[in-house]
């Protein structure tokens, strides 16, 4: 069993206290790596350490950080398969799955190199008597939060935006899959990298996360994970200022119209609704059926569903894997018993595998309710697990109204063959994306982020670059011709 340690001021050290913790492999419940446990002397030398690599990295050209990112980028795809190893034993994504999964994190930092080239300046012509220039300048030293769902993915939509706008950071994977982060840590080692740029502090929540959030030695905080804990770091950044973006929970809809192709929408909603084990922000939480499409979609969803194969992440059979703990699969059982209990129709799953060796791991078979309604708490509340809920709407209901009729606005997707109709509906959508007839993930070039308690800020893009840097007004008199 490794004895995994932290990258700080690019060094591997144990925690100051010489603790640590456990990490598990979701698929059979086993200790499988033991991870430092820091404290705040531990955090404050991180903070210390990016802050020294600052003025070395910020002064370097755009040019130069490009290309260090473009060698990051390639590092991380040579080094695909011992990441993917890790999102297989330490998170529970299927070997099939998990490769695919880590090379969206070298097209990330590659993204990010070609597009912040030209990024970090620019001429305002306002009036021909003035010279106004904006000047792009990095935040500074910049605390990365990981959610566990999926910590590469999450680290790609950060990492290489911060570090290529000039930042030095400081990233903070979850206790329940630090790994992987780790891992990347000591790939990236390599690369002659000034001491100090990335450094990796590994820990909970409530300690490690709470010292570094509220830290005066941090100048932004880019944070992914649930809205109960964004609402926290919003509280503790507070008390410097800080900027803060924040990539929280989703419970996305998904309009199916009465004109709809239900045979693309069905095999598209397999991989939205059961995909990473139904835990992803993206995923879809609630079907708006129209009632003549109702029995129709739920008939072929559930014959697709049945085909799903659950079991272990390293058998290339598998289709779907565990959940990442004891603690979430309570949490998933506790919705699916709410869903019965408030008369939900569960027409598939809703229990675990009772067969050896899936008995030991965490899992959740995929779960299909027929007759959800508008205020049952499986249709309000972010289950994050494999479980589809089915609302049924006719031509007399609002159903974008029912919809937005949600505290969160991460995604939503409508299916109709009449595309001016769904585009309409569109734009009534409080959602930071909405998917028409399809659900297009993982692109680096188009913003992510959501609307109202799915957060602010967004991820991806220029607009994800926009969020790692000061804007600075610089204005001149020229004068008037003589
Ligand atoms: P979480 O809020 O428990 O943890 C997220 C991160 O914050 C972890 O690194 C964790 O250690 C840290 N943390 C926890 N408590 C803290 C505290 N009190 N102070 C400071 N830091 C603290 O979230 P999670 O359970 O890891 O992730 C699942 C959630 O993340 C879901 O709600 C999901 O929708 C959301 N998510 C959103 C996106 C997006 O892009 N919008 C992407 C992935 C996941």
């Amino acid at each position: 069993m490794k004895n995994y340690k932290m990258w700080i001021g690019g060094k591997w050290v144990d925690a100051g206290s010489g603790k640590t913790f456990p990490a598990y492999n979701p698929a059979t419940g086993e200790e499988i790596a033991r991870v430092p446990l820091a404290d705040k002397p531990d955090i404050d030398e991180a903070i210390a350490a990016a802050r020294k690599a600052l003025p070395i990295w910020s002064k370097k050209t755009p040019a130069e950080r490009s290309e260090i990112l473009c060698k990051m980028a390639d590092k991380i795809a040579e080094s695909a398969p011992e990441l993917a190893e890790l999102d297989i034993i330490n998170h529970g994504t299927p070997v099939a799955m998990a490769g695919g999964g880590v090379m969206m994190l070298p097209e990330t930092f590659k993204y990010f190199a070609q597009v912040s080239r030209s990024f970090m300046g620019q001429v305002i012509s306002a009036r021909p008597d003035k010279f106004f220039y904006l000047q792009r300048e990095p935040r500074g030293v910049c605390a990365l939060f990981i959610a566990w769902n999926g910590p590469l993915i999450n680290t790609g939509f950060k990492l290489p935006a911060a570090l290529a706008t000039g930042n030095t950071c400081v990233i903070k994977p979850s206790s329940a899959c630090s790994l992987e982060i780790l891992k990347l840590g000591e790939i990236l080692e390599n690369l002659d990298l000034p001491a100090g740029l990335i450094n990796i502090v590994t820990g909970p929540g409530g300690t490690v996360g709470e010292t570094l959030a509220s830290h005066p030695g941090i100048n932004m905080i880019s944070f992914t994970g649930s809205c109960e804990t964004g609402k926290r770091i919003l509280a503790l950044a507070s008390q410097t200022v800080k900027p803060v973006t924040l990539e929280l929970g989703g419970k996305n809809p998904w309009i199916v119209l009465e004109d709809a192709d239900i045979d693309a929408a069905v095999k598209s909603a397999m991989p939205s609704c059961f995909g990473n084990t139904g835990m992803a922000c993206a995923a879809t939480g609630r079907y708006y059926l129209h009632e003549k499409i109702y029995d129709e979609f739920a008939e072929k969803f559930v014959a697709e569903a049945k085909k799903i194969v659950v079991g272990d992440p390293r058998d290339e059979k598998t289709m779907m894997g565990p959940v990442v703990s004891l603690e979430h699969r309570d949490r998933v059982e506790g919705y699916i018993k709410s869903g019965i209990e408030e008369g939900a129709k569960l027409i598939l799953g809703g229990q675990r595998p009772t067969t050896p060796p899936l008995d030991k791991g965490y899992y959740v078979m995929p779960t299909v309710f027929m007759n959800v309604t508008q205020n049952m708490k499986i249709a309000r509340e972010e289950i994050f697990g494999p479980v589809a809920c089915f609302l049924k709407f006719s031509a007399k209901d609002d159903v974008v109204g029912m919809a937005n009729d949600t505290d969160y606005g991460l995604a939503a997707g409508i299916w109709s063959r009449d595309i001016p109709r769904a585009i309409r509906m569109a734009n009534e959508i409080q959602a930071g994306t909405i998917w028409i007839n399809g659900d297009i993930l993982g692109m680096p070039d188009y913003p992510w982020g959501g609307y109202k308690e799915s957060g602010y800020g967004k991820e991806l893009s220029i607009s994800g670059l926009e969020e790692f840097v000061h804007k600075k007004a610089i204005a001149f008199d020229l004068g008037n011709e003589k």
